[in-house]
């Protein structure tokens, strides 16, 4: 396979390149010609004629292209209205196909459906490159659809887009059919000696708490923490709602797990409502949060993608890259996340409005993401092993800002959430003991009971017996070591059944929920903490003993209801002389 990138400058110097293209093709092996075309300024005219030249000089070539937020050329953001890329697949096994339809939301699953048919009756294909005008449209249904591909073709490719942002006016082309608004190319390619590899890389970072996603349907959000999901960004990052809705929050999506990956989602539009349409669909009851670009990770993983591409050895390498990423970097500084794939192999690309890139079985729409597929003809090439240099990181200005800022919020919200963290574990705990408190313990019960949970459902009440006489003998603070002591056997013993769990009642009573276990595994358990603590040494010499009351809760029996029946055993084992277990199986 051989490559060669150039920009398009006008009829003539292009008519001039295609003879060039033509007599290089005559004089050597070539089984098929294939042109990539991306156009930043949307000029159906310009695009006819290209399209028109490429037909009349290399009638058998195929080519496809689209309409995008800039291009780029030889691993560098081109900044060039045109650019366009010519393949010359050499081996006689390569095959390319190029297929065309209309798009339309209603008919996604169909369009899907045929082309899962059209790949199924041709064996060869290994990859399948996708082109679609995606502005403003979920692409649940297609992705959906193409998810039950054969398994192993890979399938990569971006959304059309308009050197305008904002401009819904995008369209894809190709040598299958003419320019269309609505439209989607799939090039199909494989054969016995075309070996692909795709991957994706972000380098974007979650910023911020964590969201609930608590009301989603199919791709429109409507709630985040029982809130209209657009508050989110109003509250954060000050982006009205409004018709720049779009261009605003390219570059803040939102990032979450889905269909096994983390991924990146960002809105289409906003509603008044307050929900917002996304590219593809969110689940519900998920966690998101928001995300933006962090330059040295983004560094760091295209070397780690260089280097992983420099041993497959590719031939050439396609890139989908989101808009965001362009606007986030700005263009003198973007091409730096592309520059280490050209040390691998010709690099060439667009800046998309999202990426597709099947992973594993589903095929995913990602959005702020590098979507790259490497190309190579034949076996991988012997060569030299080496590795890329981290590219230079004197970033300046904007992006040097945002990099510190970046940082900054990140470490400020690691921090916040251990606190957090640190937060919600002391509220549900008892100081002195570490056991849960009452607060905690009551709600377990209550919700262990009343949840239907309650057949084998055990609760076993214990309090220190002449605990008083301890503390007026040897002091507070040889009682405080015996709780803490007693804790600790209740602690190790409620662990012994499933789902176990002990806080502290009150002063020296402790109350054990066994929400499993039968009755003679709970008996033996009390025994056990009643011989135990029997059994304690502390550095007074005092002897310590216990009584326990251990029921079950009845069928249909209310939460306070057992808890009153579990102090009534342990007041009897109270008035039967103390250092005893009451067991009530009924
Ligand atoms: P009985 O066998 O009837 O249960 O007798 P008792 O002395 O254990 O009963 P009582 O309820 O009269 O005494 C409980 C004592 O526990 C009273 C209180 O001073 C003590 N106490 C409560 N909380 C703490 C604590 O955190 N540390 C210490 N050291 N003592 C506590
Ligand atoms: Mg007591
Ligand atoms: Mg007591």
């Amino acid at each position: 396979m051989k490559q060669i990138q150039f920009v398009y400058q006008g009829e003539k110097s292009f008519a001039e390149e295609l003879r060039k293209i033509c007599r290089w093709q005559r004089s050597n092996l070539c089984s098929t010609v294939f042109f990539q075309i991306f156009t930043e300024v949307p000029d159906r005219e310009i695009i006819g004629h290209i399209c028109d030249t490429v037909a009349r000089t290399l009638p058998e070539a195929l080519y496809a292209g689209c309409s995008a937020f800039g291009s780029i050329l030889y691993g560098d953001f081109s900044g060039e209205s045109i650019v366009i890329s010519c393949t010359f697949f050499e081996y006689p096994t390569t095959k390319l196909e190029v297929l065309q339809y209309p798009l339309a939301a209603p008919s996604l699953a169909e369009t899907a459906a045929q082309v899962v048919r059209e790949v199924e009756k041709r064996p060869w294909v290994k990859g399948v490159e996708m082109l679609a005008t995606i502005r403003g449209m979920s692409m649940t249904a297609l992705c959906d659809g193409l998810s039950a591909l054969r398994e192993g073709v890979q399938v990569f490719g971006g959304g059309a887009l308009n050197n305008a942002l904002e401009a819904e006016d995008t369209f894809v082309f190709s040598s299958a059919g003419g320019c269309s608004r609505n439209g989607i190319v799939f090039v199909l390619m494989g054969g016995e000696d075309l070996f692909l590899e795709t991957s994706y890389i972000t380098g974007w970072k979650p910023l911020g708490s964590y969201l609930d996603v608590t009301a989603a349907d199919g791709y429109i959000l409507k709630e985040l923490n029982h809130r209209p999901a657009y508050e989110t960004y109003d509250k954060y990052l000050h982006i009205p709602n409004d018709g720049d809705f779009f261009v605003n929050t390219l570059e803040f999506p939102f990032f979450y797990h889905h269909n096994g990956i983390d991924i990146m989602r960002a809105p289409i539009s906003s509603n008044a409502d307050g929900s917002l349409v996304m590219t593809s669909d969110m689940d519900q009851d998920v966690k998101a949060r928001i995300a933006y670009g962090d330059p040295w990770t983004i560094l760091d993983e295209t070397i780690e993608e260089g280097n992983r591409l420099m041993k497959f050895t590719p031939d050439c390498i396609f890139v989908f890259s989101c808009a965001g990423r362009r606007t986030f970097w700005g263009d003198r500084e973007v091409g730096k996340e592309t520059e280490s794939y050209q040390a691998a192999a010709p690099t060439s690309g667009f800046y998309t409005s999202g990426e597709f890139l099947r992973t594993g079985k589903y095929l995913n729409l990602h959005n702020v993401t590098q979507v790259l597929a490497a190309l190579r003809e034949g076996a991988v090439r012997e060569h030299e092993p080496r590795e890329l240099a981290l590219p230079a990181r004197d970033f300046r200005g904007r992006v040097s800002i945002i990099n510190r800022m970046a940082t900054f919020v990140k470490t400020a919200t690691e921090e916040l959430e251990e606190l957090n963290r640190q937060l919600a574990r002391m509220a549900v705990t008892d100081g002195l003991t570490g056991l849960y408190n009452r607060t905690e313990i009551q709600r377990r019960i209550t919700e262990a009971v009343d949840e239907e949970k309650r057949d084998g459902l055990w609760l076993i009440m214990l309090d220190l017996d002449y605990f008083k006489k301890i503390n007026d003998r040897f002091g507070h603070k040889t009682g405080d070591e015996v709780l803490r002591k007693t804790s600790a056997v209740l602690q190790d013993s409620a662990g012994v059944l499933p789902g176990g769990a002990v806080g502290r009642w009150g002063g020296e009573e402790f109350m054990m929920l066994l929400p499993s276990g039968t009755g003679a595994q709970v008996l033996e358990l009390a025994e056990g903490i009643r011989k135990r603590i029997s059994e304690l040494k502390f550095e007074d010499p005092c002897a310590v003993t216990a009584s326990l009351g251990a029921v079950r809760a009845r069928q249909g029996e209310r939460a306070d209801k057992v808890c009153v029946r579990a102090d009534e055993a342990l007041y009897e084992a109270k008035s039967g002389g103390r250092n005893r277990v009451v067991f009530r199986e009924s």
